[in-house]
């Protein structure tokens, strides 16, 4: 997989949760340094498009 297209997300205390190319749903990571959990969406649903309209063109 090209190193490129992972993007990293991390939570809010700065903690790298996770490295990776999400493009639809919810990830939900409970943080080992805050304890917190930190919740990330998919690409399509930052941009406010439904996921199925990805399949309808
Ligand atoms: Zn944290």
């Amino acid at each position: 997989m090209d190193e490129k297209l992972l993007r990293e997300y991390r939570c809010a205390c700065g903690k790298l949760l996770f490295k990776g190319s999400l493009f639809t749903g919810t990830v939900e990571v409970k943080c080992r340094h805050c304890r917190d959990i930190a919740s990330f969406f998919g690409e399509l649903e930052r941009s406010g498009r439904s996921p199925l309209a990805a399949f309808a063109d």
